[in-house]
């Protein structure tokens, strides 16, 4: 199969069309078959839920070129079941999760020739959502949906080294304890925003968050969870109801303790410890993992042992051995891997 002329190696982190994405449509209590269409532009009549009340959600998982040039998805069916649990959430109909997976694969399958080649660092990122469609104006849940999946072929988040981040600790707040950060819905992202683009404007990366309640505890930031490596190497990562379950994170864990010995913990972590640890990363399927190399709290600096131009040790061992399992130049856990061509 001829890939298309694309630079792959300059490709940044942005949309770019690509030919034929998939379309499923929830009306009278059920779900169509659903098919791949060229049409890229969704029409919508002008009170759609989506529209007034932001019923939406999503999903991101990437399709990767192995070294022995397969097409593979990794741990989709995670994706799946967090979407389903993103749709009970906002009221919507979860998309079955078999169909999901289904779906995936015949999205990429179709857009084989903007797979990256492997050894690009690029790779193709898969965007499944579902919103409501009909028209709504009194508060109550859509009754029609569309589910959709289209791919997107992403660059090397990192060109050249790592860059390690800055972050502050943000004075707005992601998450209500009881509230909707454990899912992925387009709503946990408008209302970021403000703070993200105020984070910038003071030169930070990020905006770290901590707990609503009490302000003392580390969530998350607003797109990407976090994990620490303490001095006597443990990696720990922040555990709350109202985080969202990054696959990445939840894999990273498994990949330190499985692969590279080291102990892991899934804790509430008071931002005061935080000075003590001797790595951060970001974790999210965008990245895999970027280090962080400084937080700043109100003017208090805390600034990690690895610093400002490298990825700590361990950090980059995890980031090489999950990399590692996602190109196939590592051997998989059983299952993580679906090959799709
Ligand atoms: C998507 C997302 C992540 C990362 O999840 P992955 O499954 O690893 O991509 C982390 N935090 C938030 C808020 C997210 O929306």
């Amino acid at each position: 199969m001829e890939k298309k002329n694309i630079d792959w190696a300059n490709l940044g982190f942005g949309y770019i069309q690509t030919g034929k994405r998939y379309v499923s449509n929830f009306k009278n209590g059920a779900w169509d078959d659903g098919v791949l269409t060229e049409e890229a532009t969704v029409t919508l009549n002008e009170s759609a839920g989506v529209l007034q009340y932001a019923q939406t959600i999503f999903e991101g998982l990437k399709a990767y070129t192995t070294q022995d040039n397969h097409i593979v998805l990794f741990r989709p069916e995670l994706n799946a079941e967090r979407m389903e649990a993103s749709a009970k959430r906002l009221e919507m109909p979860p998309f079955p999760q078999d169909r999901f997976i289904e779906a995936v694969v015949l999205t990429v399958r179709a857009n084989a020739a903007f797979v990256p080649p492997y050894g690009s660092g690029a790779a193709l990122y898969i965007r499944p959502y579902l919103f409501g469609t009909n028209p709504v104006i009194g508060v109550k849940p859509a009754d029609e949906y569309q589910f959709r999946v289209f791919v997107t072929p992403v660059g090397p988040y990192f060109k050249g080294k790592a860059r390690p981040l800055s972050l502050r600790v943000s004075d707005f707040d992601r998450a209500a304890p009881n509230g909707t950060g454990h899912i992925k819905a387009g709503l946990n992202y408008a209302m970021s925003l403000h703070a993200l683009m105020a984070a910038h404007h003071e030169g930070y990366d990020e905006n770290l968050y901590l707990d609503a309640a009490t302000r003392t505890k580390v969530e998350e930031t607003g797109g990407a969870n976090i994990i620490f490596v303490t001095k006597d190497r443990r990696v720990i990562t922040p555990k709350s109801k109202s985080i969202l379950p990054s696959v990445t994170r939840r894999s990273l864990l498994y990949v330190a303790k499985e692969y590279l010995g080291l102990e892991t913990e899934e804790r509430e972590i008071a931002f005061e410890e935080v000075q003590d640890f001797a790595e951060c990363g970001l974790c999210g399927t965008a990245a895999v993992i970027s280090p962080v190399g400084k937080i700043v709290n109100h003017g208090e600096e805390v600034c990690f042992p690895s610093g400002m131009d490298k990825m700590g040790a361990i950090t980059q061992q995890l980031y090489d051995t999950l990399t590692g399992i996602q190109m196939g130049r590592l051997e998989a856990p059983k299952g993580w891997l679906k090959i799709v061509e």
